[in-house]
Order: structure tokens, then C-alpha cells, then sequence
């Protein structure tokens, strides 16, 4: 079994130890690489310049655990929001797993299993922010109906 500290967290900011494991497009719904890519050379030079690159492509990088504002009672707390999310809404639920080449790696599959990978296209991070982490999933069809 692997530590928290051993596997990467597919909502990083643009580190120097990221890699890029998607795209975000206009509509928000990530599309995932099938192998994460280092982000250096000049597509860091030119994400820096240009910044917020995390409102643009999905990082993974290793946790930080207790370091991250998102760590509570010695997990990471998206893992449950997402979770919830997949087994609340029938949108994400239908839509299946993405083709992500970060499984093995990721903490967020690694403890929240196929329903953490469901929800996990609708989540961007914005460096703006510091450490927020926005999860835009569609309305459930209990939501559309009210
Ligand atoms: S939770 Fe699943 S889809 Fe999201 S980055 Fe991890 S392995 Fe990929």
C-alpha cells in the first residue's frame, strides 16, 4: 500500500516537480492524457509567463499531506466530495471512469477508487487562489428538475 507521500495529487499546481496529466477546455470537463508529461522546458517557461496555467491543464504532483490546506483528520477531504458527488449525481455516474494514464500513481484513485475517478474531470485548481481546488460537475437531474 502506498503513503500519501508516495503518490501524487492529480490537482497540483504548477510545481517544479508537476507533470501535466490533462487538459481543461472552454467547457470545464477535463480531457486526461493517456501518460502524464513532465511540465518543463518551454512549455514551464511559457505557462509561467503567460500564469495560471492550472486554469488551463490538470498537474499531478507528490502530496503534501498535512502542508496542503485540503488535508484534514490525516487525508486529503476532496477524496469524500468527490466520492459523494459520483454516488449522488446519475450525469457522472454515467459517463464512466476517464482514460487517465495516472491511476497507479494518483492518490485520489489510490483511496477513493473508480467513484473518485468519475467526478475527477470536473475539478480545475486556480493558482489565483492559493490551494483552491473548484469542482464544476453538471446538475444532477434531481437539481435540473427543481
Ligand atoms: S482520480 Fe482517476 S481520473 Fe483523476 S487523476 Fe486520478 S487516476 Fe486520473
Amino acid at each position: 500500500m502506498n503513503t500519501a507521500q508516495q503518490l501524487l495529487c492529480p490537482a497540483a499546481e504548477l510545481r517544479r516537480d508537476a507533470s501535466i496529466i490533462g487538459i481543461i477546455p472552454p467547457d470545464g470537463k477535463v480531457s486526461f492524457f493517456g501518460k502524464p508529461v513532465p511540465a518543463v522546458g518551454e512549455f514551464r517557461q511559457e505557462a509561467v509567463r503567460r500564469g495560471h496555467a492550472e486554469r488551463n491543464f490538470r498537474f499531478a504532483a507528490p502530496c503534501l499531506g498535512a502542508q496542503c490546506s485540503k488535508w484534514k483528520q490525516g487525508r486529503c477531504s476532496l477524496v469524500g466530495a468527490l466520492v459523494h458527488a459520483s454516488a449522488s449525481n446519475n450525469e457522472i455516474l454515467a459517463q464512466g471512469e476517464p482514460h487517465c494514464g495516472l491511476r497507479e500513481r494518483c492518490y485520489w484513485q489510490n483511496t477513493g477508487g473508480a467513484k473518485a475517478c468519475q467526478a475527477c474531470r470536473y475539478v480545475s485548481s486556480d493558482a489565483r487562489l492559493p490551494k483552491t481546488v473548484r469542482f464544476s460537475a453538471p446538475p444532477s437531474r434531481r437539481e435540473q428538475a427543481a
